[in-house]
């Protein structure tokens, strides 16, 4: 159906707009984090201290001899778009794949439960765009948990928006980021969240993450699948599901993704 728009109430909305997100950091009208004294995305939220973690290696280390090799430089082969089709993601000369904006996230083809998985990522290096604009991908585990990629190296976003934020959660504990263009990595442990056979929520999902060899979350509890200017929520699922990637328009670029699934996921998935 076609949408109509008064032009007056079009005047309004945008002016409301413009005071739930002051300055385009962050948002003043969503719901209180449960155990936080902080709203999802809050304006007022401290960004934490920026550090610097030291230059980024000139080479990518190898992954260990037990990993499941997800990006080597060479093919998309272990990842597909929703419903099965093929990557469209483009392989570069520099070994990276980046994305091709609009052509979707990546999923990977293989499902995951508790993991550890390293991925390298670097923003583009020419800067365009500003707060959640610029230089914005995710790692989602199951699809659905996701650690911020977000261009955060002089750029102000809503501090549980910004580069290694579990996002519209928390933010990481400081500020590890490198300049646009420099290759950054994330070393993420991921404990799935458990589900009973009613469907009941037995235990969380926790996660650490370091970033650029800095921890900047430890065994954080996940308050639920991510979302956007909304409490995170658990609904039950597989114990097992795909690592996804995200297209948000950005040509961001990724290299050397692996991944070691743990002892600890349940065999009956
Ligand atoms: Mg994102």
């Amino acid at each position: 159906m076609r949408q109509t728009h008064h032009p007056i109430a079009v005047v309004v909305l945008a002016s409301l707009s413009s005071v739930v997100m002051a300055q385009g950091v962050g948002y003043t009208d969503t719901p209180k984090l449960p155990g936080q004294e902080w709203k999802v995305h809050d304006k007022d939220r401290p960004n934490p201290p920026v550090i610097d973690p030291g230059p980024a290696a000139s080479e990518p280390a190898p992954p260990p001899s037990d990993a499941i090799v997800l990006f080597d430089g060479t093919n998309t082969d272990a990842w597909q778009h929703a419903g099965g089709r093929d990557a469209e993601w483009i392989v570069k000369d520099d070994g990276s794949m980046q994305v091709k904006a609009g052509s979707g996230d990546l999923l990977t083809r293989q499902s995951f439960g508790d993991c550890q998985l390293h991925i390298e990522w670097a923003t583009p290096t020419t800067v365009i765009g500003e707060s959640q604009g610029r230089g914005n991908s995710g790692v989602f585990f199951f699809g659905m948990y996701e650690i911020q990629i977000l261009d955060s190296y002089d750029n102000t976003t809503y501090a549980d928006g910004q580069a290694a934020a579990l996002y519209g959660q928390y933010p990481p504990e400081v500020n590890a980021c490198r300049a646009p263009g420099e290759w950054q990595t994330y070393d993420i442990i991921f404990e799935a969240p458990r589900f009973d056979s009613k469907g009941n929520l037995e235990k969380p999902a926790f996660v650490t993450v370091i970033h650029n060899g800095v921890v900047v979350h430890n065994r954080r509890e996940f308050l639920g699948r991510t979302a956007h200017r909304a409490l995170p929520s658990y609904a039950p699922h597989k114990a097992k599901g795909p690592i996804k990637l995200q297209d948000h328009g950005n040509p961001m670029r990724f290299r050397n993704i692996w991944v070691r699934p743990l002892v600890s996921t349940p065999e009956n998935t």
